[in-house]
């Protein structure tokens, strides 16, 4: 189970999008210059609220004037997440997910982690090699890049999917 800490909405984050952003508790990725290590409490004892499907849509709806769902994290258990994901598209918004992980983190161990995601922003610390992007698309994904802020925008493989 995931849990989350807060939920807020950003209107920079993702570019031409309103996002309501939801800080997902437990990040085990460590980053050395980490912004948030309130965040690390991996075992999310004594913190945070069970991030379930039910706890999502009431999220949504305090807030369901956003045009993005964006995910500060989650991908430690992708399974969840994606179900979550997949309850903000079956309500019709954008998604979104801030990782700190490579994005060969995810070919490798989540190949299907973009079924549900439009944007991400693979570790969050670094510009992504276009190299990167390269190997991607050898994956036999047709991927619509975005430069802004290095986002990967998956629009067309949801168009594809779908
Ligand atoms: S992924 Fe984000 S929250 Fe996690 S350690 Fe890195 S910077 Fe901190």
């Amino acid at each position: 189970m995931l849990k989350y800490l807060y939920s807020q909405v950003y209107t920079k984050e993702i570019p031409n999008e309103l996002s309501l952003g939801i800080s997902v508790l437990g990040c085990p990725v460590h980053c050395p210059e980490c912004h948030s290590p309130h965040m690390w409490n991996v075992n999310c004892e004594g913190e945070g609220t069970d991030l379930t499907v039910k706890e999502l849509e009431n999220i949504i709806e305090q807030q369901k004037w956003v045009s993005c769902i964006l995910f500060f994290g989650g991908e430690w258990d992708m399974m969840h997440l994606n179900k979550l994901l997949k309850t903000c598209k079956d309500l019709e918004y954008k998604t979104a997910l801030y990782s700190g992980h490579e994005l060969d983190w995810f070919k490798i161990k989540h190949p299907n982690f973009h079924l549900y995601l439009d944007s991400i922003k693979a570790n969050c610390k670094r510009v992504t090699k276009l190299s990167e992007i390269l190997s991607f698309k050898l994956i036999g994904h047709n991927i619509m890049l975005s430069h802004v802020f290095s986002f990967y925008c998956f629009k067309s493989i949801l168009l594809n999917i779908r």
